[in-house]
């Protein structure tokens, strides 16, 4: 049997996030989310935000739809960026980063900072979300960019437990660790469960 999803995004990058995530699982399959999407993410959670994306995937594909919604939590910042992170810098990643390290510049402690990831599954026509899940990686923020790899904001978040950023290591351990990677996998052992071995 082969499971046919739609991910709420119409960026391509994080299509292949999930593909790479699921190589072990090959009765599933994944397609982007209709040109129409273009949802209004209203919501004051992450899972609400990551509810509005699926719902509306799942309801212009006609497919089992999920979606997720991210951001990075700074304790001295009292949990901003949070939500609104992808929103934090008008412009590049990289200017994001630089105005965060600024941000935190007067901070020696209360570095910690944490990101966040929401998966939500909804199916078409509901109005109740199937699955939802939210976890966490904590670690903290550092004084200066390092690493090539990741995105956002990797290149300045040292993971608990490591001295390199999460732009140092490898995708692969990336996502063993990751919020997303954490929160994938509770998605799929819900699929497994409910789509395959019924
Ligand atoms: P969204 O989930 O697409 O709304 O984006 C959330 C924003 O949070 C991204 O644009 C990044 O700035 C940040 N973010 C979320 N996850 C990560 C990650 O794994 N690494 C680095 N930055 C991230």
């Amino acid at each position: 049997m082969k499971v046919l999803l739609t991910l709420g995004t119409k960026n391509p990058g994080k299509l292949d996030e999930y593909r790479e995530m699921s190589k072990d699982f090959p009765w599933l399959g994944f397609r982007l989310a209709p040109a129409q999407f273009a949802p209004e993410e209203t919501g004051s959670t992450y899972i609400e935000n990551a509810g509005i994306k699926a719902r509306e995937a799942a309801n212009l594909s006609g497919l089992p739809s999920f979606a997720d919604d991210s951001g990075i939590e700074v304790e001295a910042l009292e949990g901003r960026p949070g939500l609104y992170s992808a929103r934090y810098s008008e412009g590049s990643d990289a200017l994001g980063r630089r105005k965060l390290l600024k941000e935190m510049e007067p901070f020696k402690t209360g570095r910690e900072a944490r990101f966040v990831c929401a998966i939500v599954l909804f199916m078409p026509g509901e109005d109740k979300p199937l699955f939802q899940t939210e976890e966490y990686w904590n670690g903290r923020i550092s004084t200066e960019e390092k690493g090539e790899g990741g995105f956002g904001f990797d290149p300045i978040f040292l993971p608990e437990g490591k001295d390199v950023t999460a732009a140092q290591i490898s995708s692969k351990e990336k996502n063993l660790l990751s919020h997303r990677g954490q929160a994938w996998r509770q998605t799929l052992k819900f699929l497994e469960k409910n789509f395959i071995n019924q």
